[in-house]
């Protein structure tokens, strides 16, 4: 199938930070100096795609902005394949920079006052790995990226790409008039747990064994929406992922997180990571000290000659 909307090589999903926009995030970026190219909504192999906003910043750099991860209201995400539309599009759009932003509850189980390197309510995260308690997809069915795992094999040490993770934290600590409590870069060991698209929060069950686990391995886990790392791999995209500490995991502190949640959307939240998000986009180009590409290893032909042979069409 042709890929028939607009090309370039960064793009942002968006995401819960500026989910309390709403549709206007373009009359945020419109007072930053961002215009709104063109709205379009592609096909793709698995049907109808998401919107897909086409922006052009004050240097002149263009970049796609696909909103909420490529969720479209009332359907369900893993029955709609929105992460196989969203990476097809940018995947066929030369997207090579992928920004995506997350929100969510912090597992650390050091929560006394006393505690100040914990990750707590407030922070900003650029996390050091990620769990997956969840099916994730890992190519493009229909494409020369379905199953590739005889040709290519994704390594994920570094899954979120460092040199564009140190790019966020320096943003991050110069947003104009906010202050993050504490700003956790990948040294911190922080985990996410990904987490995408369920209709509840996690269960206490889930909170205590993540806390549980940190506190073993010695790297606190945050729970949080992003896609999968293995995917952005697999499509050669360097994946920049930053979360914003929402609430502490659900029923580990005697407090309301939807309550928090709607607070910090509406109110404290979304103007700091959209403007963040756009003077990142504005600024940043493809790394080039980073392993991210050298990670996705070529693998010998015989692995490949090793399956059945594809059937006659
Ligand atoms: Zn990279």
């Amino acid at each position: 199938m042709e890929y028939a909307g607009p090309r370039a090589a960064l793009a942002t999903l968006g995401g819960s930070p500026t989910w309390g926009l709403g549709d206007r995030f373009h009359e945020l970026a419109a007072t930053r100096g961002h215009t709104r190219l063109a709205v379009h909504r592609p096909e793709t192999p698995y049907g109808l795609g998401p919107e897909v906003e086409h922006y052009r910043g004050p240097s002149g750099r263009e970049f796609l902005r696909i909103p909420t991860y490529g969720q479209v209201v009332d359907e369900d995400p893993v029955l709609h394949a929105s992460e196989w539309k969203t990476f097809w599009i940018l995947w066929k759009a030369g997207v090579r920079v992928l920004l995506v932003g997350g929100t969510s509850g912090s597992c650390d189980w050091r929560r006394t006052a006393a505690d100040e390197a914990a990750v707590r309510p407030g922070d900003f995260v650029l996390p050091r790995s990620y769990l997956t308690r969840d099916t994730m997809p890992t190519g493009l069915p229909g494409t020369e990226l379905e199953f590739c795992l005889p040709r290519q094999v994704a390594i994920m040490d570094d899954p979120f790409c460092p040199p564009l993770a140190d790019a966020l934290r320096s943003r991050a600590g110069r947003v104009a008039d906010f202050r993050f409590r504490r700003i956790h870069g990948p040294e911190a060991g922080v985990v996410l747990n990904r987490w995408l698209a369920g209709n509840g929060f996690e269960s206490l069950a889930t909170c205590r064994m993540l806390e549980a686990s940190g506190r073993q391995i010695g790297m606190p886990v945050i729970t949080g929406d992003c896609v999968s790392p293995v995917l952005a791999r697999v499509c050669g995209m360097h994946l920049a992922y930053y979360h914003v500490v929402a609430n502490w995991g659900t029923g580990l502190e005697p407090e309301d997180p939807t309550i928090v949640l709607n607070k910090l959307y509406m109110e404290t939240l979304p103007a700091v990571p959209a403007s963040l998000e756009l003077g990142f986009l504005d600024e940043v180009s493809e790394p080039t000290t980073c392993r991210c590409r050298e990670l996705l290893r070529a693998r010998p032909p015989e692995y490949a000659r090793a399956l059945s042979p594809r059937a006659a069409k």
